[in-house]
This record gives structure tokens, sequence and C-alpha cells, in this order.
């Protein structure tokens, strides 16, 4: 007997789910989804950071927050599978986030940059399957930024910037998923995610 959910019944997951996209287009909104709804299948890559916790974040779930020095003594080990420095700080994927997945035969769930993606398909051609969430346009991309109150005005600037290159190297990406509505968005990735997986 199975107690697969008729999602999991169709396909296994790919081992490794990238979702990429600008920053404020909604990606975190996406993945907590996503993990919320399929918690026996999927988890979280808690990647390392420099950058500041945001009000809500917690150490070790969304991130980890660790100092300068600690990072770059993880780029030291080849602790990282991959990192890049993202508006003045690093971001890294731990290896050890791949093997805990392994374990527990899930698959991973990446909030990476696009970068980052493209990485994680080198060193993983078969096993990755590579989401981009865009924005309807970049007005509202702004307006979301703006409206989630955590930059302030100059980071808003650098991630409009940044935004731009991101969204030239969408067509990377496997899959392009329009945040337009949400509920229609995280819909369409789940059809990706397990109507589409690996037989
Ligand atoms: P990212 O992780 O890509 O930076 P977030 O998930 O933090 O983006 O989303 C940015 C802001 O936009 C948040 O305040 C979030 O609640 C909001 N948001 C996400 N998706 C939508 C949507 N489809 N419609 C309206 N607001 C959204
Ligand atoms: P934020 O500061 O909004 O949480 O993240 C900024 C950017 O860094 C986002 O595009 C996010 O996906 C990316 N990011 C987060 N963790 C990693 C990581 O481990 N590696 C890479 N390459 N990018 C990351």
């Amino acid at each position: 007997m199975s107690n697969d959910t008729p999602h999991s019944a169709r396909s296994t997951p790919h081992a490794l789910i990238v979702l990429s996209a600008p920053s404020g287009a909604g990606k975190t909104t996406i993945a907590h989804e996503i993990l919320a709804r399929h918690p026996a299948e999927v988890i979280f890559s808690v990647s390392a950071t420099t950058r500041a916790m945001r009000p809500g974040e917690r150490d070790g779930i969304d991130y980890y927050f660790v100092s300068r020095e600690k990072f770059e003594q993880l780029i030291s080990e080849g602790a990282l599978i991959e990192y890049e420095s993202i508006f003045g700080n690093y971001y890294g994927t731990p290896n050890s986030e791949v093997e805990r997945a392994r374990q527990m035969g899930k698959s991973l769930l990446f909030d990476i940059d696009v970068k980052g993606g493209l990485s994680i398909r080198r060193q993983f051609p078969r096993e990755s399957l590579l989401i981009f969430i865009a924005p309807p346009d970049m007005k509202t991309l702004e307006a979301r930024l703006r409206a989630r109150k955590t930059e302030s005005e100059s980071t808003v600037q650098r991630r409009l910037e940044r935004a731009q290159m991101e969204m030239s190297m969408a067509g990377e990406y496997d899959y392009v998923v329009v945040n337009d509505d949400l509920e229609r968005a995280i819909q369409e990735v789940e059809g990706i995610i397990f109507g589409h997986g690996r037989d």
C-alpha cells in the first residue's frame, strides 16, 4: 500500500530543485509553500550567508548566518559546493546540505541566484531541475521589493540593477514561471516538480 500523495505518485522529483529569481520576485514565498505542502518529499537547502538576519528569519533554518571570517574559512576548507558575492555579502551552499538530503532520501530545494543555479547544474547535470521565477514586469518587482520593507533605498536600487542581469539569464533555465497570481504560480511550480520529475 502506498501513502503517497497524488502528486508524488506521478513521478519522483529531481533530487536537486533550484528556484532562482530577481530579488523580490517571490521565490522565497513560493519555496516556503512548496516545502509546507510537500514535507515528505522536499527539504530546503540552508545556505550560509554573511548578510544580516531579517526580522522573522531563524539561524540554521532560513540561513546559517556567519561572519566573513567564518565564511572565508568555509571557502578555504572546500566546504561549499558553490558560493557568490551578492549585494556585498557572501552566499553559499554547504556540501553537507546535499549529503543531508541524500541521507533522508528527499529532494533538496535551493533558493539561490542564477549563477549558483547554473553551477549546481554543471556539477549535477542529471539530478538538477532549474526553475526561474519571473516577476510580471519590472514595476511590479520594484513595488514588491519596497512593500517587503526589508531593504534600505540603496539596497533596493542594487537589487533592481542586478535584476536586469538575472532576467537576461532566465533562458538558461529549464522552466520560467511568471509569479503574477501567487497561488497560480505555486501550482505551476508544483506541476513542474512533480509532473515532470524523473520516472
Ligand atoms: P524573493 O525571495 O524572490 O526576494 P519574496 O518571496 O520575499 O521574494 O517576495 C517579495 C515580496 O512580494 C514579499 O513581500 C511577498 O509577500 C510578496 N509577493 C510574493 N509573491 C507575490 C504575488 N504573487 N503577488 C503579490 N505579492 C507577492
Ligand atoms: P536574500 O538576501 O534576498 O536572502 O538573497 C539574495 C540572493 O542570494 C537571492 O538571489 C538568493 O537566491 C541568493 N542566494 C541565497 N543563498 C545562496 C547560495 O547559497 N548561493 C548562491 N549562489 N546564491 C544564494
